[in-house]
């Protein structure tokens, strides 16, 4: 099964999951032709494989119609020559930062929040020293590199994320700021290309006062929209119609999903079912997503990565207004090779839609168990 194949795989799903797609995707074929001059034929047969296929090949444009989120799919450019600086083993670059690593010697080299640090068995928090937000912090893993890692490690780092989260409650409280409404981010941005400026492997969170950030807002408001008009979780039916596509499965206490619309390369979505939303499922979300990474690194010659996790706001998780049918949504998607040049994100992504060339379908048959 392959994504050229969307269009014919929509219209055999069952009827329910067929209402189910009508009502959450548009998808286009797009026929692109070109004529090959001869000075670049066997220049494009040595790099793509195949003239005709580069003559006249097809892209696959994905419209999610209650989000707006989309994604044209065109495999071809995955083939595309790439500018990189000089190749060498990672391994060895990551073991050269090691020398005056600060993350290496947190204690003595990272500022603390002013409630102190939080120790786990794996890492332990500092303070941002150029936040973010009001509340920014980072999670150090005692790990230098920062593709070292097995479920008890991110489980621990997840569950550091949770304790944190709950030291900020207890502090804005005691600030007497205890009027707003806290909103918690966690992230992790893994390596160059997703945007970490230290090597030494760690995680961020973040809390925000009053209204969560636009993009995790923005999908509670499609999602509730959602519920109003189809008397239906927006989530379960995201599930039910990517299973009855073969993107979705369940494992564990989760459900994956290799979406549709990725903002970026090889997206995946874990999330639990529908149930109230506590903290201390964190802990298991982080080994999800370690188990996740781990497959992709083990498969693919994946090497830098971002993870989100959306959350409600804090304390009132299982019960606040709007937020009931929300779940904790961890979001990772692949960055690519460390060593290339050009980034993946241009003009297309920052002002139009996301240009993508792995396959979901692809994605999903790496990733199930
Ligand atoms: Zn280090």
């Amino acid at each position: 099964m392959s994504i050229l194949e969307l269009p014919r795989l929509a219209e055999e799903l069952p009827f329910w999951e067929n209402t189910l797609w009508n009502r959450i995707y548009e998808v286009n074929v797009l026929q692109s032709k070109l004529r090959l001059v001869s000075g670049i034929r066997s220049w494009v047969e040595e790099k793509f494989g195949s003239v005709s296929e580069v003559e006249d090949h097809k892209i696959i444009r994905v419209t999610n119609l209650i989000t707006g989120e989309g994604a044209l799919f065109n495999s071809l450019r995955s083939k595309r020559p790439m500018t990189r600086f000089p190749s060498r083993d990672l391994d060895s670059l990551v073991e050269e930062h090691r020398q005056g690593c600060p993350f290496c010697s947190p204690e003595d080299r990272t500022p603390e929040d002013s409630f102190g640090r939080i120790r786990g068995k794996y890492c332990l928090t500092a303070a941002n020293l150029t936040k973010y937000d009001g509340y920014h912090s980072l999670i150090i893993p005692r790990e230098h590199h920062p593709l070292r890692f097995d479920e008890d490690m991110v489980e621990d780092y997840f569950q550091v994320a949770a304790r944190w989260f709950h030291e900020v409650n207890v502090y804005a409280a005691s600030e007497g700021d205890s009027t707003a409404t806290l909103y918690p981010f966690l992230m992790w941005n893994c390596l160059w290309p997703a945007g970490s400026s230290v090597v030494h492997g760690h995680l961020q969170v973040t809390v925000t006062p009053k209204r969560h950030y636009p993009k995790v807002e923005q999908l509670r408001q499609c999602s509730l929209r959602y519920a109003y008009n189809y008397s239906s979780n927006y989530f379960q039916d995201l599930y039910v119609l990517h299973k009855a596509l073969g993107l979705s499965w369940a494992e564990d206490e989760f459900r994956l999903l290799s979406l549709l619309t990725p903002i970026k390369e090889k997206e995946v979505w874990i999330f639990p079912p529908l149930g109230p939303v506590t903290f201390d499922k964190l802990g298991l979300v982080g080994r999800a997503v370690c188990r996740v990474l781990n497959r992709l690194k083990q498969q693919t010659p994946i090497q830098s990565f971002n993870v989100a996790v959306y959350l409600p706001p804090l304390e009132m998780e299982a019960d606040a207004v709007g937020w009931k049918e929300f779940p904790i949504l961890a979001r990772l998607v692949d960055r690519g090779n460390v060593f290339n040049r050009t980034t993946d994100f241009g003009a297309m992504e920052l002002f139009a839609t996301s240009v993508i060339s792995s396959d979901p379908f692809s994605v999903a048959r790496l990733l199930r168990p």
